[in-house]
């Protein structure tokens, strides 16, 4: 099976339509003229549009200092914010992040929200995008991993990191791996279940057969203007139950999840219900 990252992005945004004459605002902060993070904030911006929220983009040039940033970030009144990344260099991306007020932070970087995430999981009404992605995914398709070998390849903040705690609070048996990793094929080839969030192709060559595979990973492919993915797609789809392509695969789910967490924050903040995973059992945070 070959998941569709765009239909049930565009299914899950409908039920996210906000219909009431006040809406949530989200606020984007965007350093620099890069043509890729210029292409992720008009995804969003397009998701904002489809479920009918407002958004605002504050365009920095590459050579604003820190101070400016932050002064910036703290005079917005949006219900939510985040801030592109990648950032410049000169610019210290864990104190800009950390300049957003934690219940703000549509991203789910700040500290204090990870530190939510490492108690309560899925129970946080905001949680990474791209993990609270790929856990949709596995929803949709009904995979319980409950005692389930997964792999997960990349430890970073964004993306492999929560998600291999929030792996674990659902009870899957979780190996990260990362760059200095030894035999990393034996790692995938025992798994299960392969997440992989490293940025570099053609890392997943092999995997068991009817293996799980979810593939996180943005590279540009040979061919100029072509993002690629770190799974060898034409070989590993042949072995694999259920893969995820690149493009159209994690990265609308990803824009999707912002927008929920945005919705969240809102419903929050005027009293309503906010959404929480229903597939949660009563177990869920049993250790
Ligand atoms: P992202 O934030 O999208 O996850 P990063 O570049 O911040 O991307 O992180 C990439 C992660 O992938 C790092 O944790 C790194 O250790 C891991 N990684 C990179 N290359 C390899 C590799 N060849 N094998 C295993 N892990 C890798």
């Amino acid at each position: 099976m070959i998941f569709n990252g765009n239909q049930l992005a565009n299914s899950i945004l409908q039920t996210l339509r906000v219909t009431s004459k006040i809406k949530p605002k989200l606020g984007i902060c965007l350093v620099g003229d890069s043509p890729a993070s210029k292409s992720y904030v008009n995804r969003k911006l397009k998701a904002c549009q489809e479920i009918n929220v407002d958004a605002e983009v504050f365009n920095f040039s590459e050579n604003i200092e820190q101070d400016q940033l932050i002064k910036h970030i703290q005079s917005m009144n949006h219900d939510g914010i985040l801030v592109q990344l990648p950032l410049p260099l000169h610019l210290n991306k864990l104190d800009i992040i950390h300049s957003i007020p934690y219940e703000k932070d549509v991203d789910c970087l700040h500290m204090h929200n990870l530190q939510r995430i490492l108690v309560y999981g899925e129970l946080c009404e905001m949680l990474p995008c791209t993990p609270a992605a790929v856990l949709q995914i596995l929803d949709y398709y009904d995979v319980n991993v409950i005692g389930k070998k997964v792999t997960v390849i990349g430890r970073s903040f964004l993306v492999g990191l929560p998600l291999s705690l929030l792996l674990q609070k659902r009870n899957a048996t979780v190996t990260v791996c990362h760059r200095e990793t030894l035999n990393l094929d034996q790692h995938i080839m025992n798994a299960d279940i392969i997440i992989s969030a490293a940025g570099h192709p053609k890392l997943v060559r092999n995997v068991k057969q009817g293996a799980i595979v979810i593939d996180v990973g943005i590279s540009q492919g040979e061919k100029k203007g072509r993002i690629v993915g770190d799974v060898d797609f034409d070989v590993v789809k042949n072995q694999a139950s259920l893969i995820t392509p690149v493009p159209g695969g994690v990265g609308p789910m990803t824009v999707c999840m912002l927008m929920r967490n945005l919705c969240n924050i809102w419903k929050k903040k005027q009293g309503q219900p906010v959404y929480i995973n229903p597939k949660l059992s009563d177990a869920y945070l049993n250790d």
